[in-house]
């Protein structure tokens, strides 16, 4: 982590010192914006949430080894334990630290934005370029106005690369983020209709991510997804400047694309492979789904972008650590755990199924609760799902609590209904062999990860 003494972060945010500490060159390493967590000698940022205020927890802060904190100017009384920079909004404040930093280090920046698959292709992306540089990468989903300069935080004096997820709901947001972290690499990696409610239709969606376009600094890369229609009509209303060199990719296969899939795509229990024009070997990437051959594509593409060969390239990409509980295999000793535990909805639980029943093994299970937010229509959607369980051939159903066990009515007799979680675990243990995958999902609030952590605590 970058250290910097107390004097340097004031002089950075054009800002004052109350309570200088004893050693005005000591470091101050780090930053964090809880102080459960705060580790000694961090920077400590109280933020403003809707139900706390961290100025609240400055004393706990202290405790736990904070060395300084941020404080807003208008925030009285001032404690007088703990250094402090008084500054107008301690978030905006921690915003520009985190552009300060970023351009000290000076790290080839790679931001990534898209409806779906930012977080699968952001870890292929920093396990590639980790093959070349020292890389940092968003952890989990830390992708917003926080989340960005909490993992700007994270660089080190000596890192390269830095790989940045980029989520946004609205307008302005991308924009804002490139304004903190400009970028050399741009990527978008699918459009798709989330956040639809606040934009109308796909165009304008597309319309919002190409926002990360103009955070491109001079000779900037585009790259792009050629399946995603929507991202060139906006490229063509409103151009990129043409020094930004742009570089497309397509996970179905079409042959305009700069890469693009040639292969049927074979699934192994570790991951799937396939072919692509724009790279010679074949591509094995530990991830399940179609999707993440597009994902992949997109990550090989930043790789060439960055300057990595092929061999550095496909030996980064068949290294990726998926971020937990997103389509995420897990081949064991004994079977294969998919693990997509972190959302669920009739769409997502489906395509879990299909791509359960895509690893090859003589033994298909799934292990479902319920999908959450449904309105009037939840037995039925739930039943469908067990329906299309059933169609598909998955050998064995289990499901959790209420709604799920609803999807148990529709695959029929032999499914089986639990509210016991440590029970289902005891139930699944036995039925693990060389052969068996097992496909763990649910809506977040049922924690379906804790069957999957579990079961791995077994290997
Ligand atoms: P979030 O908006 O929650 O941050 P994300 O864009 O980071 O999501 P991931 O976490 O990588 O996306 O993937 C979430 C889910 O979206 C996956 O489990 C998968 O079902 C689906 N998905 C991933 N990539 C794609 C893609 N390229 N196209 C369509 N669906 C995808
Ligand atoms: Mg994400």
């Amino acid at each position: 982590m970058i250290e910097r003494t107390l004097k340097h972060i004031a002089k950075v945010l054009d800002a004052s010192i109350l309570n200088q500490p004893d050693d005005k060159n000591a470091g101050i390493c780090g930053v964090s914006i809880d102080s459960r967590t705060v580790k000694p000698g961090n920077l400590y940022v109280p933020l403003k949430g809707a139900r706390v205020d961290g100025h609240d927890f400055i004393a706990p802060a202290y405790t736990n080894g904070a060395a300084a904190a941020l404080w807003a100017i208008d925030r009285i009384p001032y404690p007088n334990f703990i250094p402090l920079i008084l500054v107008r909004d301690p978030l905006a404040a921690m915003q520009k630290l985190a552009k300060s930093y970023l351009s000290e280090i000076d790290p080839l920046t790679i931001g990534i934005t898209g409806s779906n698959g930012k977080t699968s292709t952001k870890d292929m992306a920093a396990s590639i370029l980790s093959e070349k540089y020292p890389t940092i990468k968003t952890q989990g989903n830390h992708n917003n106005e926080i989340g960005l300069p909490l993992t700007i935080f994270d660089l080190e004096e000596d890192t390269k690369a830095a790989v940045l997820e980029m989520g946004m709901e609205n307008y302005g947001e991308i924009d804002f983020l490139c304004s903190i972290a400009p970028l050399d690499i741009a990527a978008i990696v699918s459009i798709g209709s989330a956040h639809m409610e606040n934009f109308g239709n796909r165009y304008n969606i597309a319309k919002a991510k190409c926002e990360i376009i103009h955070g491109l600094r001079k000779r900037g890369i585009l790259i792009y997804d050629k399946d995603s229609k929507e991202i060139e009509e906006v490229l063509q209303d409103d151009p990129a400047p043409v020094s930004v060199r742009k570089i497309s990719f397509s996970g179905k296969g079409n042959p305009d694309a700069d890469l693009f899939v040639t292969s049927d795509i074979s699934y192994r229990h570790d991951g799937i492979e396939f072919n692509a024009d724009g790279i010679l070997r074949n591509i094995f990437v530990p991830a399940a789904g179609r999707h993440q051959a597009s994902n992949a594509l997109c990550a090989i593409a930043i790789g060439q972008a960055a300057g990595l060969d092929e061999n550095q390239i496909l030996e980064g990409l068949s290294r990726t650590e998926l971020t937990k509980m997103r389509s995420r295999l897990y081949p064991l000793k004994k079977g294969t755990i998919l693990d997509d535990s972190y959302k669920s909805n009739p769409e997502s639980a489906k395509a879990g199924i299909d791509t359960l029943m895509a690893i090859p093994a003589n033994k298909h299970v799934a292990v479902l609760a319920g999908m959450l937010d449904l309105g009037e229509n939840e037995k039925l959607l739930h039943e469908e799902v067990g329906k299309y369980a059933r169609e598909k051939g998955v050998d064995l159903l289990y499901t959790y609590k209420t709604p799920g066990c609803f999807i148990a009515d529709g695959f029929g007799n032999q499914a089986v209904k639990s509210d016991d979680k440590k029970e289902l675990i005891e139930t699944l243990r036995p039925l693990f062999d060389e052969k068996t995958a097992v496909l763990i999902k649910g809506s977040r609030a049922f924690k379906m990860d804790e069957i999957v952590n579990a079961l791995l605590e077994e290997e």
